[in-house]
């Protein structure tokens, strides 16, 4: 068995690998769906607490899903969102508990009223939303948390597993349309400990899932990747169901993924350092001679900087995105000194497609 170039989605064919920017509210920040496209941005990753708070998954639904609410017509991946909840209760604990039954959260959106948010609503507001790839709600432990926290956390993302599981299975059975169905992804757990992966793993494959995820944190806790763990957990899916390097990551970081089996990232990288106008460039002039395997094949250009002035080219020579096709450095440094909101759309336009293409050229490979 070789692993599939080829996702097969409500929404058409998805390549791999691809990389899907988080429009966690159901908009990549500064750009519309349209820009999107222009980038060869081949799918997205929306957040089901976030949308679930505003404008809530039920509106969504009645808008006819979160493809009609944005215009957006290639593959949508629903992240949970457990991983913000989790993140921030246990960064405070005044925001809520995580107890077997679910998250206990009170909501910081307003009128502080308190939520369950349980495996089986993540999954009712994922298919509120209308996305090809679901994601299970897992218990993500902190990069610090101990050996038993761990322990915990792997034994509550397979009992959540099989909950979310259950209730994707009833849900597709009520279906009254006989479209393409969605994939459910389950999410390995087990911080930086193999054996515990591994068991995760076992576990969720018993349960049956189109695809898998890597939970937790991908980095080590002094910020290097944390490769041995991403690879060991790589090889504990099938090859033939698509593995999703949750979170990941950096270019650098979706090569070595990409190289050991992992075929979808999301990250906020590229949009965020965008808006911050830090913006990506590969080194070579040639674009024909860009390698990705090489120790460091990309530079930032920070439009900030004063150099940028007078500067007449494009930001990339060798970049076909709507932004180095059109306008200087000099002008999006000039955005950028005024704060006018175009700047930091055209600075995505452009990240995008920098990482589109990274991922032409490691599917290349
Ligand atoms: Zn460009």
């Amino acid at each position: 068995m070789t692993i599939p170039t080829v996702l097969d989605t409500a929404h058409g064919p998805l390549n791999l690998p691809a990389f899907f920017p988080d429009a966690t509210r159901a908009v990549v920040r500064t750009v519309d769906s349209r820009d999107l496209e222009a980038c060869g941005v081949a799918g997205l990753v929306v957040n089901v607490f976030h949308l679930s708070s505003r404008p809530g998954a039920g509106l969504i639904k009645h808008t006819g899903g979160v493809h009609a609410f944005m215009d957006w017509r290639r593959p949508i991946a629903s992240d949970s969102g457990g991983f913000q909840l989790m993140s921030m209760i246990r960064e405070n604990p005044r925001y809520g508990t995580i107890t077997r039954r679910g998250i206990h959260f009170t909501d910081q959106d307003g009128n502080r009223k308190k939520v369950l948010f349980t495996p089986e609503r993540s999954i009712r507001q994922q298919f509120n939303l209308g996305a090809d790839l679901m994601i299970c709600l897992d218990d993500c432990p902190s990069p610090n948390a101990t050996a038993g926290e761990v322990e915990v956390a792997v034994d509550r993302t397979v009992q959540w597993a099989g909950r979310c599981k259950a209730e994707f299975d009833r849900l597709l059975r009520s279906r009254q349309d006989a479209g393409p169905e969605p994939l459910l992804l389950g999410v390995i757990q087990g911080g930086y400990d193999k054996a515990l992966r591994t068991e995760c793993a076992g576990q969720l494959l018993d349960l049956g899932f189109d695809g898998f995820g890597f939970g937790g944190w991908p980095l080590t806790p002094d910020g290097e990747l944390a490769e041995e763990i991403l690879a060991h957990t790589a090889g504990l899916a099938p090859e033939h169901l698509p593995r999703f390097a949750l979170g990941i990551g950096k270019p650098e970081h979706i090569v070595r993924c990409y190289q050991m089996g992992w075929r979808i990232f999301d990250c906020v990288l590229p949009t965020r350092d965008a808006r911050h106008g830090r913006l990506y460039v590969f080194d070579a002039s040639d674009p024909d001679r860009i390698d990705v395997r090489a120790r460091e094949f990309y530079h930032f250009v920070y439009v900030r900087d004063e150099k940028h002035k007078r500067q007449t080219g494009p930001i990339s020579a060798t970049c076909d995105c709507p932004c180095c096709q059109h306008y200087s450095l000099g002008y999006l440094h000039h955005l950028f000194d005024i704060g006018d909101a175009l700047g930091m759309r055209l600075a995505t336009l452009h990240n995008l497609r920098f990482y589109t293409r990274l991922l032409e050229l490691v599917a290349a490979l």
